[in-house]
């Protein structure tokens, strides 16, 4: 352990499997020292989670559905109860349906677009709020977005629109609680295979595509995430709030390779 999240208490949300960009997240801050809970949606996710979170020292494992007010409601309740305080929290969730990343942006629906900014936006809020609540000492409150939100990538569609809304919340976010100390980011972070990701169109061109043209002509991994996620979590990131951090091997400021460049 290198000491950075000793003494402090996190909440992480999302974790699906040991793909999933929450498990790069909290293995970074356990070995940092941290004390983790975890939230998961559906029993099918907790059978999974459980062993996990008791590979961290986890013994926090609590259901949350973010689509239902009650369900976030007594998921704080309980960590109020045992806990009392928070110092972090990690929000990883998002949800469109899958037929809709696919073909065109300009054929969503009313239902679905409604239910991605529920899922994949307004949970951000109502969960950051619930969070600072607990955060009497200040804290640092992390979400994941993607480039899609900032330009157009193929089939991300609806996902995009609501990406882009959720790094505006962050924004916005990060002055109503900055006061108290407490510190609201994203990552945006380039593609990586999870499930999440399986659900979009052509996943495995956009990782290919990736891999060609960044600087760094590689993709990250999880591990990439949670290293940085780290340094917004922890003290190292005391001056940054509002921030969209890319941790993208640098894709996003390319406009275009060199036709020249050694590799090709
Ligand atoms: P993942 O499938 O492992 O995680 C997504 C999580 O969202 C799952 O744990 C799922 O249970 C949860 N979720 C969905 N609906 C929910 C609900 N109603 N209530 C509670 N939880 C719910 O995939 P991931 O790629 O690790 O996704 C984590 C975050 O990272 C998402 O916001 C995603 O958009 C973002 N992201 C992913 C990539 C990528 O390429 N994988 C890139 C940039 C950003």
């Amino acid at each position: 352990s290198n000491g950075l999240m000793t003494g402090k208490r996190g909440l992480i949300m999302g974790l699906a499997n040991d793909k999933s960009i929450a498990w790069g997240i909290a293995r970074a801050c356990a070995d940092a020292g941290a004390e983790l809970a975890f939230s998961y949606q559906g029993d099918a996710v907790r059978k999974r989670v459980i062993p996990l979170a008791e590979q961290l020292g986890s013994r926090i494992v609590l259901p949350c559905d973010v689509a239902d007010d009650a369900s976030v409601d007594a998921l704080f309740a309980a960590l109020e109860k045992d806990w009392g305080k928070l110092d972090f929290i990690v929000h990883a969730i998002g949800f469109s349906d899958k037929s809709e990343l696919r073909g065109r942006y300009a054929d969503t629906s009313r239902d679905n677009f409604r239910l991605t900014m529920d899922i994949s936006v307004y949970s951000f809020t109502a969960v950051a709020r619930r969070a600072a609540a607990m955060m009497p000492d200040g804290g640092s409150i992390l979400t994941l977005t993607y480039y899609g939100a900032e330009q157009v990538m193929p089939h991300y569609n609806v996902m995009g629109v609501a990406k882009a809304a959720l790094e505006a919340s962050v924004r916005y976010l990060a002055e109503d609680f900055g006061r108290e100390g407490i510190r609201v980011n994203a990552i945006s972070a380039g593609p990586i295979k999870t499930l999440a990701a399986s659900g979009i169109g052509d996943f495995r061109y956009i990782l290919r595509w990736n891999e060609l043209n960044s600087p760094l002509r590689r993709n990250v991994t999880i591990d990439d995430v949670g290293k940085s996620a780290l340094y917004l979590l922890s003290d190292l990131g005391s001056g940054v709030t509002g921030e969209t951090h890319h941790v993208d091997a640098g894709y996003h400021v390319v406009g275009m390779k060199a036709v020249d460049a050694p590799d090709i």
